[in-house]
């Protein structure tokens, strides 16, 4: 099947088959896909989501069957660790059936199931997941503070922790996620911290990525990597750890290793990156600032097979830009976080 993947046009390369079967023309090997399971979200993260959101018709979001044939395309092109995400992933009906479809994956190479979420429908749903088997949960929680957290999210705290700890009962990992604006949360740098130390949990800070809505994000309010450290110092011992192929530089606080920064605006890590995505419609975006993606969920249902959809995914795959860290600044185009999914 393979043998159709045509070789580039313009350098007559060939995209690598075997082992490493998606690889980028700069030499990269694809091994995460996210999977958005909807564009809807109840909760209004500034940094995330428009004024006036506009979501996709219901009817163009990919079904049940779709979504495990799109992710088995990718885990048989190698593709081992799949993040659910969103919108909110949890919003998306028979989330818990989804995650059962894909764990059946495991047998053909899936290594890790994960999922992406705001928390606040976990309280119900963190066992059912566990149990469908879901192996672990990134939670976004941008501040300890009530009113804080209420004014970023538009939503009550409350029930988020009720989901966090309803997560860890389950027994499902779970790591903190904080996108840091200036001037709305960094002084929620300290006290998160304290918090997830307290709880033992993993922490990490975002840097704010200029993907929200057009004319939002500004140079200025992103606290980079450097000013969170140097808040962080101001009450801990902080010891850089050895960088890993994660997004994420971890960081020793006070001898515990709980905290890392993703500082995609001022140290992207594009040059190891290794994920794709996949928006709720089957659009394949390979990078997260993309200006266009390639419309496979459309291919699907116009009627091609299990081959030309290989081939669409490597020919894509294989043409991934450099990423942020060769075009810096806002990128134009309709698909905003939400939609594309983190
Ligand atoms: N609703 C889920 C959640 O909030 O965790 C999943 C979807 S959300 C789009 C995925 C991740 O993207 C979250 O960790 C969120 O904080 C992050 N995110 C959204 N907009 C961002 C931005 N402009 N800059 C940095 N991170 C952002
Ligand atoms: Fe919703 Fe997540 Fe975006 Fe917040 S970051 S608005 S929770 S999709």
């Amino acid at each position: 099947m393979l043998d159709t993947v045509l070789p580039d046009p313009i350098t007559n390369d060939r995209p690598t088959q075997g082992a490493a079967r998606l690889r980028d023309q700069h030499g990269r090997v694809k091994r995460k896909l996210r999977l958005s399971l909807t564009d809807r979200c109840n909760f209004r993260c500034s940094y995330c989501m428009p004024e006036h959101p506009v979501w996709l018709p219901k009817a163009s979001l990919l079904t049940r069957a779709e979504l495990l044939r799109m992710a088995r395309l990718a885990v048989d092109q190698g593709i081992t660790h799949i993040r659910l995400t969103g919108g909110e992933p949890l919003l998306r009906a028979g989330v818990r059936d989804i995650v059962s479809d894909l764990q059946t994956l495991r047998s053909s190479g899936l290594q890790r199931l994960s999922m992406t979420s705001n928390a606040e429908r976990l309280g119900e749903l963190a066992q059912p997941l566990a149990d469908a088997g879901l192996d672990d949960l990134n939670i976004s929680f941008d501040a300890i503070d009530p009113d804080v957290f209420e004014t970023l999210t538009g939503r009550p705290i409350a029930p988020v922790l009720r989901g966090i700890n309803a997560a860890r009962a389950a027994g499902l990992p779970v790591k903190l996620n904080a996108v840091l604006i200036r001037d709305r949360n960094d002084h929620q740098i300290l006290p998160l911290t304290r918090w997830a130390l307290e709880q033992d949990l993993s922490l990490r800070f975002i840097e704010y990525m200029p993907l929200d809505q057009p004319g939002r994000w500004r140079p200025e309010t992103v606290m980079s990597e450097a000013e969170v450290l140097a808040v962080l110092r101001t009450q801990h011992t902080v010891e850089a750890l050895p960088r890993s192929a994660e997004p994420a530089t971890r960081y020793r606080i006070d001898g515990q290793d709980r905290v890392g920064v993703i500082a995609t605006v001022s140290n992207p890590f594009c040059g190891s990156c290794d994920r794709i995505r996949f928006t709720a419609t089957g659009e394949l975006f390979t990078c997260l600032f993309a200006q266009t993606g390639t419309p496979m969920g459309a291919q699907m249902r116009a009627g091609a097979d299990d081959d030309a959809l290989t081939e669409t995914l490597h020919r894509a795959v294989w043409h991934k830009q450099a990423g942020y860290a060769a075009q810096p600044g806002p990128v134009e185009r309709t698909i905003l976080m939400h939609g594309m999914g983190g």
